[in-house]
C-alpha cells in the first residue's frame, strides 16, 4: 500500500466535528436514526484544498534528527566525540516525523482555500503550535530522545 502525506483537514462546521447530522429527514432515516453528515460524509472533518510541498522540516531528505532538539554550542562543547561524530553521520537521523519519510508533505494550497476554512485551519495550527511549545518547554530538550543521555 502506497503511503500518503496526511490531507490538511478542519473539523466540520455543519456537524461540529461529530460526522452525525442533527437533521431529521424522514425520507432517509428510521425513527431515531442518525443520519451522516452530508457536509463531511460522516467524517467529522472536511479536507482542504492542498498541494504536495517539501517537507520543510527534513528538506526532502525523509530523515532527520530534528527530534534530538537543538544544540547550542554549549551544550555541543560538552557532548561526546562518539555521539557528535553519528550525529554528522547521520546515524541518528529517524524517518522524519512531519513526513514520515515520504520527503513531502501536504499543504494547504491557499489560493484556492475558502477563507472560513482557512481562517479555522490557522486558529487550530496556533493552538497546536502552542501546545508544543507548552509540552517543550515542560520536557526540556533531548530527556526523551531515549539514547540515554
Ligand atoms: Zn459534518
Ligand atoms: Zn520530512
Amino acid at each position: 500500500m502506497k503511503r500518503e502525506p496526511a490531507k490538511p483537514t478542519v473539523p466540520c462546521a455543519a456537524c461540529d466535528g461529530e460526522g452525525i447530522s442533527g437533521e431529521y429527514v424522514p425520507e432517509l432515516c428510521g425513527e431515531g436514526e442518525d443520519q451522516p453528515c452530508g457536509a463531511c460524509n460522516g467524517t467529522g472533518n472536511v479536507e482542504l484544498p492542498c498541494k504536495y510541498e517539501v517537507c520543510p522540516q527534513c528538506e526532502g531528505r525523509g530523515t532527520s534528527s530534528a527530534y534530538l532538539g537543538a544544540f547550542t554550542s554549549e551544550d555541543w562543547r560538552e557532548l561526546d566525540d562518539d555521539f557528535k561524530e553519528d550525529y554528522l553521520a547521520g546515524r541518528y537521523d529517524r524517518a522524519c516525523e512531519a513526513c514520515h519519510g515520504l520527503r513531502v508533505v501536504l499543504e494547504v494550497d491557499r489560493a484556492r482555500c475558502p477563507a472560513p476554512l482557512l481562517n479555522r485551519y490557522d486558529e487550530i495550527q496556533q493552538e497546536e503550535a502552542e501546545d508544543r511549545r507548552m509540552r517543550a518547554a515542560e520536557s526540556g530538550w533531548g530527556y526523551d530522545s531515549g539514547y540515554g543521555f
